[in-house]
């Protein structure tokens, strides 16, 4: 039987979960023109926004660096942080996992640890006010050293259960190896640490099994290039490996061609666990809402699909057994007048 269709603003109003969203790759144009004041409209879309195809996932990562330098006081980070809570709100999420690297916002002074303190104290208080419970995940980028790794995870320890969930690896998978950083994701791991990482987006699907071999993630961000092997689509079912994928992103970033070439419909039916994120709201001009709203134009999913995805993602939320099954009957809840 085919899908009811739903309008965007019915869309709008179904509960849902995120678990792959950038920080500072997601700020409104409300955030950003308190800090420039003159920026128009048009402005923020030359900026801040990107086009709709970019040749490589590096010169995508440009358009991460104009953001970051409005992250860089107390207050900035403060506002931020209500800034995507707001955002998600809108999209009517009621769980997410946000992502941002510590060691980006020391321009002016701030040092890794203050940013981690600051950010988990503003976000507990937005959760509490607008009903929404979100943690963070602390990143290092592909192109740090060892050190800024182990000390990103040493962040992860000390925040754990206090905002902080997880640690997860992202930038420039093309350019940097895993070299650096396998020693310190090989310690959160025996730490018992939960561990996603970015891989399978500019590289292909040598990089997933590479990922999920050398740094044990449970979650891998996007992962999407595992569609070349079909022995790791297998490998991803029987160990239970969680895909976080963000359809507009590979497309922006050119992995597939169109929309409809995105493989998120074939991993589904083939039942690799799979979640639908924005990944970078700002850079893509997307939000989670528009994004159901594209999978249902593009690959006809409904209520029951939209369901579907949000049960596997609160699988692999980094939170315990109980807090999931509170999730659930939240998301079934929420699912009950549609
Ligand atoms: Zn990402």
């Amino acid at each position: 039987m085919e899908n009811q269709k739903l309008t965007i603003e019915q869309i709008r109003l179904l509960p849902k979960t995120e678990l792959h969203v950038h920080l500072d790759c997601s700020l409104s144009f409300d955030f950003l023109s308190t800090y420039i004041p003159d920026l128009t409209e048009s402005a923020f879309k030359e900026r801040f926004v990107g086009p709709a195809k970019f040749k490589t996932l590096a010169q995508f990562l440009t358009y991460a660096t104009p953001q970051i330098n409005y992250l860089q006081t107390e207050q900035q980070l403060r506002h931020s942080i209500k800034d995507l809570l707001k955002q998600l709100k809108h999209d009517s999420i009621f769980y997410a996992e946000i992502r941002f690297a510590p060691h980006l916002h020391q321009q002016k002074g701030l040092t890794p640890f203050e940013v981690v303190q600051i950010l988990t104290d503003e976000a507990q208080k937005w959760n509490k006010k607008w009903d929404i419970q979100t943690n963070f995940l602390l990143c290092t980028l592909r192109h740090f050293s060892k050190k800024e790794s182990f000390e990103v995870l040493e962040l992860v320890e000390h925040f754990m259960g206090k905002g902080v969930v997880g640690f997860d690896i992202a930038g420039d998978e093309a350019g940097f190896d895993l070299q650096e950083h396998q020693d310190a994701f090989q310690q959160a791991f025996k730490k018992d640490i939960p561990i996603t990482a970015h891989a399978g987006e500019a590289l292909g699907a040598q990089s997933v099994l590479e990922t999920l071999d050398v740094l044990k993630a449970q979650r891998i961000g996007h992962g999407v290039r595992s569609i070349e092997n079909p022995d790791l689509i297998k490998k991803l079912i029987n160990n239970r490996i969680h895909l976080e994928v963000c359809p507009s992103t590979n497309v922006q970033i050119d992995v597939f061609p169109t929309y409809s070439s995105h493989p998120i419909n074939t991993f589904f039916s083939e039942g690799v666990s799979v979640g639908i994120n924005t990944d970078t709201r700002t850079i893509t001009g997307i939000d989670l809402s528009l994004e159901y709203y594209k999978m249902q134009q593009v690959f006809g999913w409904g209520i029951e699909e939209f369901k579907c995805v949000n049960e596997s993602t609160i699988n692999h939320i980094f939170i315990d057994e109980p807090q999931k099954k509170a999730l659930t009957s939240k998301l079934n809840q929420g699912l009950i007048t549609y």
